[in-house]
Protein backbone atom coordinates (compact mmCIF):
# COMPACT_ATOMS: atom_id res chain seq x y z
CA UNK A 1 0.00 0.00 0.00
CA UNK A 2 1.19 3.08 -0.84
CA UNK A 3 1.26 6.17 1.86
CA UNK A 4 -0.17 9.11 1.20
CA UNK A 5 1.79 12.08 0.93
CA UNK A 6 3.66 13.34 3.89
CA UNK A 7 2.70 16.30 6.08
CA UNK A 8 5.00 18.90 6.23
CA UNK A 9 5.78 19.50 9.66
CA UNK A 10 8.35 22.82 9.74
CA UNK A 11 9.31 23.64 13.34
CA UNK A 12 6.87 26.19 14.37
CA UNK A 13 9.50 29.12 15.44
CA UNK A 14 11.14 29.25 11.62
CA UNK A 15 7.68 29.17 10.15
CA UNK A 16 7.57 32.37 9.60
CA UNK A 17 11.33 32.60 7.96
CA UNK A 18 10.75 29.88 5.61
CA UNK A 19 8.22 32.24 3.85
CA UNK A 20 9.81 34.69 3.84
CA UNK A 21 13.15 32.69 2.33
CA UNK A 22 10.47 31.11 0.01
CA UNK A 23 9.67 34.40 -1.23
CA UNK A 24 13.11 35.70 -1.98
CA UNK A 25 12.64 38.14 0.74
CA UNK A 26 15.50 39.77 2.52
CA UNK A 27 16.93 37.42 4.67
CA UNK A 28 19.84 38.86 6.33
CA UNK A 29 20.43 38.84 9.90
CA UNK A 30 21.42 36.77 12.65
CA UNK A 31 17.95 35.20 13.14
CA UNK A 32 17.98 34.20 9.16
CA UNK A 33 21.47 32.77 9.58
CA UNK A 34 20.15 30.08 12.37
CA UNK A 35 17.24 29.72 10.34
CA UNK A 36 19.55 28.88 7.39
CA UNK A 37 21.57 26.49 9.79
CA UNK A 38 18.74 24.89 10.91
CA UNK A 39 17.44 24.28 7.48
CA UNK A 40 20.59 22.55 6.22
CA UNK A 41 20.43 20.06 9.73
CA UNK A 42 16.28 19.43 9.82
CA UNK A 43 14.63 17.33 7.29
CA UNK A 44 10.99 18.63 8.41
CA UNK A 45 12.30 22.46 7.83
CA UNK A 46 14.34 21.65 4.51
CA UNK A 47 10.75 19.60 2.84
CA UNK A 48 8.80 22.40 4.22
CA UNK A 49 10.94 25.09 2.67
CA UNK A 50 11.01 22.91 -0.64
CA UNK A 51 6.95 22.74 -0.77
CA UNK A 52 6.66 26.34 -0.16
CA UNK A 53 9.18 27.30 -3.00
CA UNK A 54 7.42 24.91 -5.62
CA UNK A 55 4.46 26.45 -4.06
CA UNK A 56 5.43 29.61 -4.96
CA UNK A 57 6.79 29.52 -8.31
CA UNK A 58 3.07 27.51 -9.41
CA UNK A 59 1.29 30.31 -7.35
CA UNK A 60 3.04 32.58 -9.75
CA UNK A 61 3.41 30.99 -12.54
CA UNK A 62 -0.45 31.10 -12.57
CA UNK A 63 -0.54 34.86 -11.50
CA UNK A 64 1.12 35.22 -15.06
CA UNK A 65 -1.06 33.32 -16.74
CA UNK A 66 -4.26 34.87 -15.50
CA UNK A 67 -2.34 38.62 -16.38
CA UNK A 68 -1.78 37.40 -19.48
CA UNK A 69 -5.08 36.41 -20.66
CA UNK A 70 -6.10 39.83 -19.59
CA UNK A 71 -8.21 38.55 -16.72
CA UNK A 72 -8.76 40.27 -12.78
CA UNK A 73 -5.83 38.63 -10.81
CA UNK A 74 -6.40 38.06 -7.21
CA UNK A 75 -4.59 40.38 -5.29
CA UNK A 76 -1.86 40.46 -3.15
CA UNK A 77 -3.40 40.37 -0.09
CA UNK A 78 -5.25 37.20 -1.40
CA UNK A 79 -2.35 35.33 -1.69
CA UNK A 80 -0.85 36.23 1.38
CA UNK A 81 -4.13 34.77 2.74
CA UNK A 82 -3.18 31.78 1.25
CA UNK A 83 0.10 31.28 2.03
CA UNK A 84 -0.61 31.81 6.08
CA UNK A 85 -3.30 29.26 5.72
CA UNK A 86 -1.09 26.47 3.79
CA UNK A 87 1.65 26.93 6.25
CA UNK A 88 0.04 27.02 9.87
CA UNK A 89 0.01 23.62 11.35
CA UNK A 90 -3.20 21.95 10.98
ZN1 LIG B 1 13.12 22.36 11.78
Amino acid sequence: MINAEPKLRPCPQIVSSLEKISEGKDTNGIFMMYVKRHIEKCSHCAEALDALTCYQDAVKQAYKETIEQGEKPFTDQDLSNLLDSISKPA
